[in-house]
Formats: structure tokens, C-alpha cells, sequence
């Protein structure tokens, strides 16, 4: 339960990177069956700013969606978009990837910008590392995460606002194990993985999400896998005790013209959805599945109209969400392992994980 509503799980976040979930007003979200969606602390902050925005009203008065709204704390984006200047153990200064002036977030600051915003739930600041650089950095990474965390508690200024702490450790298990140890150990509101999703095998990851599942034991608080997003992924997760997720990857993709059905990706691009009068997916009750075709939705990918953005991303949310409904369901009444072996063969692929971002195109 938060201040603007509850949330059930296993849930998914859609992305509203800048105050929008790309393409869709929040009535589209209502729509596609959203709970909560997510904001982005960098973003937001270097424009409009968080101070104009709480001028506003807050976040959700500025962007008219009255449901929850969790927010990163800009340390994802920090480490991985912007050109990072330095960091220390106060914090990282950075140049913003819009005009090039330069920023210091500091746990301290991360956690006003959030208040400024006024979510309900308040991510820790930390820093992330490629899982790749040797050992003694990403251990380093995550004993600053660990001592940001604390800091971020000690900056919580909100009384109406969770706030949860962040797990790094890269895909190490004893390095896991340390960070869940003193994560855990902190009043947090709930436990966030992160360091995930940016490269990683998928092997790697559910071996990671192992190691935290087992070190987390019976801890009742809400477990949230940050930046994963792909059936797949959700069916790996879940298993392993995940409640919230959240990914750029279904609007992404729609806007690229792949969309996701039971029976797996379509490439709306393929010149044989031209002259296939059948929806989307025949069992999705989104706008897109009831009212059009295949056909006019490759129509409208190969003439750029607009409308295609807005119905495929439309699409994706709801298949998506709606999942998240079925793996609620599949949960409570024993046939997890039917709805698995019956979605995730269809989108299993080889390949890294991850939601690392094609700037260039003025995506998320
Ligand atoms: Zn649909």
C-alpha cells in the first residue's frame, strides 16, 4: 500500500523516463491495467528540475497520473549516461548528456530531489559498476553503495515516502552476500537488485538472483529487480521471489514495431503482416487488439505515422501487465510452472541482458 494506492505483486513499472511513459497519457496506462509506474531522478532533474516540478505540485499533479510512482535515485543513469567526472566517497559529479554543465549528486541530494517529486517510493542512492571490471572495483562499488545507504536513510525527509535500499555485488556471490547483508540489516522499506540487466549473461543472472534470494531468507519486505524487463527474465525472477520489476524494454521495442503475444515477438515490419487482418494477439483486450489489425498497424510502422508508436506501446504494456496478472494468478493457484513452460519457451533467446539505451535516438 502507498499514498496513491496499492500495489499488487509480482507487479511491472511501466518507464515514464521524462514525466511520460513514452507515447501514452496516463489514461493509457489505466488502461493497460498500470498500478505504478516509474520516474526518472536524472531526467527529471536536469529538466524541468525538481524544484519547478514541486513548484507544480509535485510529480503527480506535473504529469497527471494520481497512481503510485516510484523514483530511481539518477545513480543508474549517472553511471551509465552521463560523462561521469568523478566519484568519491561524497558523492559523483558529472556532465549532463543534454548541455554539457556539470552536476553533483550526493545520497543527501538524490533523496531531496525524490521529496521535490514527491513519489512514493524513494530509491537509495549507489553507484553502479560494469560486472565485468575486476573484483576489488565492483567490491569497492558496493561498499560505497552500502555507506550511501545509510546516508540516504539519514536524508529521508518524508514521512509519506518509502524508500528502499539498493543490492550491488556485480555477479559475485560472496560480494552479493556481503551487500545483502548490511542492506537488509538497514530500515528500509524494501530491497531493490540492481546491478543487473546491463550485460550479464542469463545464466548469470538468475545464479545472482540465487545467491540474493537465499541470503535474503524469509525477509517480508517488497523485492524489486531494477531494469529487467523481458518475459523471459519475469518468469526467472518471479521464481525466485521477485515482487516489482521495471523496464524501458516493452515501449522500447514497440516503437521499433515488435510487439509481444503469447506466441512470441511479431516484427511488424515483416512485410507478411501487409495483408494479415488479424489483431495483434486475438486473446489482448487493448485498444490496438480490439479495434485494428496486423495490417493496419504495419501500414502504419512502414508510412511513420505516429499512431503506430502509440497502439504498439499500448499493446506491449497491456500484454505486459496483464502477465503480471496471469503470474499473480499462476502464484496463488499452483500453476506457475504450466504458465512458464507455456510463454517463456516462445522468448527464450541467447544473448546478454540488458537495458542499455541507443542515446542517439532520444530514447530513454
Ligand atoms: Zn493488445
Amino acid at each position: 500500500m502507498t499514498p496513491h494506492g496499492q500495489i499488487d505483486t509480482p507487479q511491472f513499472m511501466p518507464v515514464g523516463t521524462q514525466a511520460t511513459v513514452k507515447a501514452l497519457t496516463p489514461g493509457d496506462l489505466r488502461g493497460a491495467g498500470a498500478q505504478v509506474i516509474l520516474g526518472n531522478t536524472y531526467h527529471l532533474n536536469l529538466r524541468p528540475t525538481a524544484e519547478r516540478i514541486a513548484r507544480l505540485g509535485g510529480l503527480h499533479r506535473f504529469m497527471a497520473w494520481d497512481g503510485p510512482i516510484l523514483t530511481d535515485s539518477g545513480g543508474f543513469q549517472v553511471f551509465s549516461l552521463a560523462d561521469l567526472r568523478r566519484v568519491d566517497d561524497d558523492g559523483a559529479t558529472f556532465t549532463s548528456h543534454l548541455d554539457g554543465s556539470i552536476h553533483h549528486l550526493t545520497p543527501e541530494r538524490a533523496m531531496e530531489i525524490q521529496a521535490l517529486l514527491g513519489s512514493d517510493v524513494a530509491m537509495a542512492f549507489d553507484q553502479l559498476v560494469d560486472p565485468g571490471l575486476p573484483l576489488a572495483q565492483v567490491a569497492d562499488a558496493m561498499q560505497r553503495t552500502n555507506r550511501w545507504a545509510e546516508r540516504s536513510l539519514a536524508a529521508r525527509s518524508r514521512p509519506d515516502q518509502a524508500v528502499y535500499g539498493i543490492i550491488q555485488g556485480g555477479v559475485d556471490p560472496e560480494l552479493r552476500r556481503e551487500s545483502v547483508a548490511v542492506i537488509s540489516a538497514l530500515p528500509f522499506d524494501g530491497i531493490a537488485v540492481g546491478g543487473l540487466s546491463v550485460g550479464e549473461s542469463k545464466s548469470q543472472m538468475a545464479a545472482t538472483l540465487e545467491v540474493v534470494t537465499e541470503a535474503l531468507g524469509d525477509d517480508p519486505r517488497p523485492r524489486y529487480l531494477m531494469g529487467v524487463g523481458s518475459p523471459v527474465d519475469f518468469f526467472t525472477a518471479v521464481e525466485r521471489g521477485i515482487d516489482l520489476f521495471d523496464c524501458v524494454l516493452p515501449t522500447r521495442v514497440a516503437r521499433t514495431g515488435q510487439v509481444w503475444t503469447d506466441a512470441g515477438r511479431l516484427n511488424l515490419r515483416n512485410a507478411a503482416f501487409m495483408d494479415d487482418p488479424t489483431p495483434l494477439d486475438a486473446a489482448c483486450a487493448c485498444e490496438a487488439c480490439v479495434h485494428h489489425s496486423r495490417a493496419y498497424l504495419a501500414h502504419l510502422f512502414r508510412a511513420r505515422e505516429l499512431l503506430a508508436y502509440r497502439l504498439a506501446s499500448v499493446h506491449n504494456v497491456t500484454w505486459t501487465l496483464e502477465l503480471m496478472r496471469r503470474l499473480r494468478t499462476s502464484l496463488s493457484d499452483g500453476s506457475f510452472t504450466e504458465l512458464r513452460d507455456r510463454i517463456a519457451p516462445v522468448y527464450r533467446r541467447d544473448g546478454p541482458n540488458t537495458r542499455m539505451t541507443v542515446y542517439d535516438a532520444g530514447v530513454e
